[in-house]
């Protein structure tokens, strides 16, 4: 079934108006009639079922025919990821976003090599949110997960501050036990925040920096994995442990 998202304000009285590119696809490339059926999100956690019963030039009317099982995992992970070279994020917010992510944050870590001009960060960020709107559509997530703009080291710790759970990859950490540990702690409810180094990994001031702000050094093995596949080995392991907890 086709996915859609509208804006919590567009939904009135079990009637859903779609607006904007939506209208021009479901009308001229997918050439949906009224009576289809659609699920639409409001972005906020509600996923509806709805029949199309008009489609006109600039919106497109459905009623809600019912609500379906929300898809979000039980729990909300950020995942700090340091600066990669080249298109790297794009692939890591895609990836993220299917794993169940709810806000990928660009950090310009000090071994980062990226370095983004304002104006460049901008047509970027733009990308980056369209990157995360297609994989939560594609993922049929209830919400599309926010990239934010690129934080500093220090601001990233102070954003991620109050969560339940905080780690960082690093791959000097040695043996698996603080990585059992974390991830016992791991629980449906809390708010995760996962940090990635850039290819240069982090500079060992931020590895006292992240230790002093409490957060957890965890090794993801003995290999090194790339900055690309470090946050998502992570992410699908949590994925994996919170939908199983889920199910209990
Ligand atoms: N420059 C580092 C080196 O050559 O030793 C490698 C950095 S690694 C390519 C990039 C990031 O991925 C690291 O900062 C860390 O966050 C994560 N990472 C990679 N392998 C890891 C491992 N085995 N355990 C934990 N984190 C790892």
């Amino acid at each position: 079934m086709h996915h859609f998202f509208v804006e919590p304000g567009q939904i009135q009285g079990g009637q859903i108006r779609i607006t904007g590119p939506d209208v021009g696809h479901i009308r001229n490339v997918l050439r949906m009639a009224p009576g289809e059926m659609v699920l639409i999100s409001d972005g906020a956690g509600r996923d509806m079922l709805s029949r199309i019963s008009r489609i006109g030039t600039d919106e497109i009317l459905a009623d809600v025919t019912g609500e379906e099982e929300g898809r979000e995992l039980p729990a909300q992970i950020s995942l700090y990821q340091g600066l990669p070279k080249g298109d790297k994020l794009e692939l890591i917010i895609q990836k993220a976003v299917e794993l169940g992510a709810v806000r990928i944050v660009p950090v310009a870590t000090e071994n980062a090599v990226v370095k983004l001009e304002p104006k460049r960060e901008a047509n970027k960020r733009r990308r980056w949110q369209a990157i995360a709107e297609s994989a939560a559509m594609q993922s049929k997530r209830s919400l599309i997960p926010e990239v934010a703009r690129v934080l500093s080291f220090k601001e990233a710790l102070e954003d991620a501050a109050g969560s339940d759970v905080a780690l960082f990859a690093y791959e000097h950490q040695k043996g698996m036990a603080g990585t059992r540990e974390e991830l016992a702690r791991v629980a449906p409810g809390q708010r995760i925040a996962l940090f990635i180094g850039p290819e240069g990994g982090f500079a060992p001031q931020e590895v006292l920096q992240a230790e002093a702000a409490g957060f957890r050094p965890v090794s993801l093995g003995k290999r090194i994995l790339r900055t690309e596949t470090a946050g998502l080995a992570l992410l699908s392991i949590l994925m994996l442990q919170l939908e199983l907890e889920g199910e209990r």
